[in-house]
């Protein structure tokens, strides 16, 4: 049933841009469980079909083709946006887009939220701090970001939605959540898209070498998908106070090496690990500061890098033996590709 506006009565009903991709999915797959109705918009740049294909029976939920970057007039309670190419390969593909898609997308979600007066979430990153000279990385910490390098239109782009976001709330009372999400792995990321935890795994599951960047004494903190969906999920539910920014991640840091070095070791075979340059501003340490977090949201990840990794070598595993085709594609479909 539905009100004058369209929205229905009792059920939440939710909108979630780029609910096609990795993070969006796994987000989906909770709200349902939760008992909501959800819109998924996606212009399936990156995202792929195949991450939503158990939900298409589902009464509750509907995707909608559609590019963030124009206008939406929907009728829902509550907004997470998602929708932005999220690695490296896939966001320096088509750089004007990306930007495009952080800020006019930021835009027009924001114009949507405050006609509708609902809260609205945005999935900003760990990437806003650049290559950090404060280590670990809090929220107060303003980053140190290079605003004309390869990685600048996902960085910048993602700073500036930042600021549209606390200008709307500042000026039009919005209920943001920025939530600044760090490495995130597991199932449904994309087989070749170029980071690190999905490359490690599909190159030693297909016994080729694994390529690790620079000398690989460059660090990050991976956080399993399942742990920061519960964070995102606390962080909605944390009431009109609480907008953040809030970092969300897995604070125990490892080398890009040693990752190597345990993937491996599960998968065993005969991979080499073999060293390729750098690429230019990739940062050179990368964990968080999750006091915030535990404070305000009471939140912590619970999966370890070892459990985390078997799941996703699992996924992987079925990926490769029966999806090869999946591994050779880039998911660039849409925009420019
Ligand atoms: P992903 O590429 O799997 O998902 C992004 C989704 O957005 C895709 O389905 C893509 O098709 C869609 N999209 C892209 N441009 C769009 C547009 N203009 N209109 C509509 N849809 C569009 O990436 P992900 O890892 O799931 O990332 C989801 C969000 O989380 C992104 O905003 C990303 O910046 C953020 N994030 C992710 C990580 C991580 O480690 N995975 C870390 C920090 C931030
Ligand atoms: N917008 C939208 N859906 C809505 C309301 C607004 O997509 O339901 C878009 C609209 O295109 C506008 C943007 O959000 O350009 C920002 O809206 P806002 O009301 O803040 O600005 P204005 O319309 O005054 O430019
Ligand atoms: N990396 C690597 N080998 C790969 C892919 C990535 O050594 O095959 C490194 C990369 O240079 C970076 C780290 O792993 O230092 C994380 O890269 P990713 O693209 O996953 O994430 P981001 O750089 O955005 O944190």
């Amino acid at each position: 049933m539905s009100n004058s506006s369209g929205r229905s009565y009792g059920r939440r009903r939710v909108l979630v841009t780029g609910g096609a991709g990795f993070l969006g999915s796994h987000l989906i797959d909770r709200l349902l469980k939760r008992g909501d109705e959800v819109l998924c918009v996606d212009n399936l740049f990156t995202g792929d079909k195949s991450n939503i294909d158990h939900l298409a029976g589902n009464p509750r939920f509907e995707f909608m083709r559609h590019d963030v970057c124009f206008p939406l007039f929907v009728e829902v309670d509550e907004i997470w946006n998602l929708a932005c190419p999220a690695s490296p390969i896939h966001y320096q593909h088509d750089p004007v887009q990306t930007t495009k898609t952080s800020v006019h997308g930021a835009i027009n979600m924001l114009g949507l939220a405050k006609r509708l007066k609902v809260p609205i979430f945005q999935a900003s990153t760990s990437e806003i701090y650049g290559d950090p000279s404060i280590h670990p990385q809090p929220e107060e910490y303003w980053g140190n970001v290079n605003t004309i390098g390869p990685r600048s239109c996902y960085d910048e782009g993602k700073r500036c939605a930042e600021t549209l976001f606390f200008d709307y709330h500042r000026q039009h009372g919005l209920d943001i959540k920025v939530a600044r999400i760090f490495n995130t792995y597991g199932p449904r990321m994309h087989a070749s898209d170029g980071r690190v935890v999905s490359n490690f795994i599909v190159q030693a599951l297909r016994g080729e070498d694994i390529t690790i960047y620079g000398d690989g004494s460059q660090t990050r903190s991976f956080c399993y998908c399942e742990d920061l969906i519960e964070g995102f999920i606390r962080f909605m539910e944390a009431g009109p106070d609480v907008h953040g920014p809030i970092n969300l991640g897995n604070p125990v840091e490892f080398t890009i090496r040693q990752l190597a070095e345990t993937v491996l070791a599960k998968i065993g075979g005969r991979s080499k690990l073999v060293e390729e340059p750098l690429p230019q501003d990739d940062p050179l340490q990368r964990r968080p500061d999750i006091t915030k977090a535990k404070q305000q949201l009471d939140w912590k990840p619970s999966i370890e890098l070892d459990e985390g990794l078997d799941r996703t070598i699992a996924y992987f595993r079925t990926i490769v033996a029966e999806k090869p085709a999946r591994i050779g594609e880039r998911h660039l479909a849409g925009v420019n590709a």
